[in-house]
């Protein structure tokens, strides 16, 4: 039995059970080890490295750190979680294991949307970005490639209009594209393709030259951004808990404390609404493991 177990173990998890550890409860962490930081190569927006970090470092580092503190780790995909009396049971994927926790944190993140193009995953990071928050300012003055689908390709294509005026947006999905958005990319000298993508050019394996279409041609570029839309928020354990979530998945957590609407359940990261960011993830970790920790010591009083 266990005090609190994370389900998650990317940034948000991490940073709770470093935070947790540090109290001295015991604590489990189930993660299936495929998010968002397990693609990212590199995070270069973040206090303390400057050069940038990968998602698999700063993984390895929390890592190390939450065992130091004494907590476990399982490698397994969380299939169930329910509400047992005061105590909640959580079913892995793996020879059906069940664990016990009195408290739950779900940290599982959001999955992004993309076709499997030969040559993209080494690039996610480096020289290919999903979000313009983070990493526009990587993009400045490039020539950058919009890999996308619809509406959400062409407003990525948009957004970036901050940074750069050398802008293709390649609808490879070939989805129907609103009027006015085509307006816009014409008006904003972005060239518009709509053809299926072949493969990601590289040099070196992780730097994006452009992309073979299929129907051969290469259209070269520096920098690349995905926006295929369709990202996958990892919340169906909340609606297996009967959490609140937002029409788009998210869950809704409290301001302060950031449990959910299931008493004893907490949620932080990208899970949650709010901008989907490393720092933010790892405040709510902390913030969601300080308030577990208050609601495990009052039950002991
Ligand atoms: C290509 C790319 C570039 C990015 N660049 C930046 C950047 O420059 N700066 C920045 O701040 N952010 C960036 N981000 C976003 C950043 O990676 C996320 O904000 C961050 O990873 C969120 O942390 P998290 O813990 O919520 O989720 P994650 O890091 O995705 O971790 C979630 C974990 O939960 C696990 N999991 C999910 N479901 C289950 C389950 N049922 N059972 C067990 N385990 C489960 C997954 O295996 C995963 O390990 C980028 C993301 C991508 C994909």
């Amino acid at each position: 039995m266990y005090d609190c177990i994370i389900i998650g173990g990317g940034i948000a998890g991490l940073q709770a059970a470093i935070q947790l550890g540090r109290y001295e409860h015991q604590v489990l962490v189930v993660d299936s080890d495929y998010g968002r930081s397990t693609l990212c190569r590199a995070y270069h927006n973040l206090l303390g490295w400057p050069n940038g970090v990968s998602g698999d470092e700063l993984r390895k580092l929390g890592r190390e750190h939450a065992e130091k503190l004494g907590i476990e780790f399982v490698q397994d995909e969380v299939v169930r979680a329910e509400k047992q009396g005061e105590l909640f049971t959580v079913q892995g994927k793996k020879e059906e294991a069940t664990y016990q926790a009195k408290r739950l944190l779900l940290a599982t993140g959001v999955l992004d949307r993309f076709p499997p193009l030969p040559g993209l995953v080494p690039c996610l990071g480096l020289s290919v970005y999903v979000c313009p928050d983070c990493d526009g300012y990587e993009v400045k003055n490039k020539r950058t490639v919009v890999l996308g689908a619809g509406n959400t390709g062409a407003s990525m294509a948009l957004t970036l209009i901050s940074w750069t005026d050398d802008l293709v947006y390649i609808n490879h999905d070939q989805k129907e594209l609103k009027e006015e958005f085509r307006l816009k990319l014409d008006q904003n000298n972005i060239t518009y393709i709509e053809q299926p993508i072949e493969r990601v050019l590289t040099e070196k394996e992780w730097e994006f030259r452009g992309v073979q279409l299929t129907n051969g041609e290469e259209i070269r570029g520096d920098k690349g951004f995905i926006a295929f839309g369709g990202n996958e928020v990892k919340s169906q354990l909340a609606k297996q808990l009967g959490i609140e979530r937002l029409e788009n998945k998210h869950i809704l957590t409290d301001p302060r404390s950031k449990m959910t609407s299931v008493k004893h359940v907490w949620a932080a990261g990208d899970v949650v609404a709010h901008s989907e960011q490393v720092t933010i993830a790892m405040g709510e970790g902390s913030q969601a493991a300080i308030w577990i920790h208050k609601s495990l010591i009052n039950e002991n009083k």
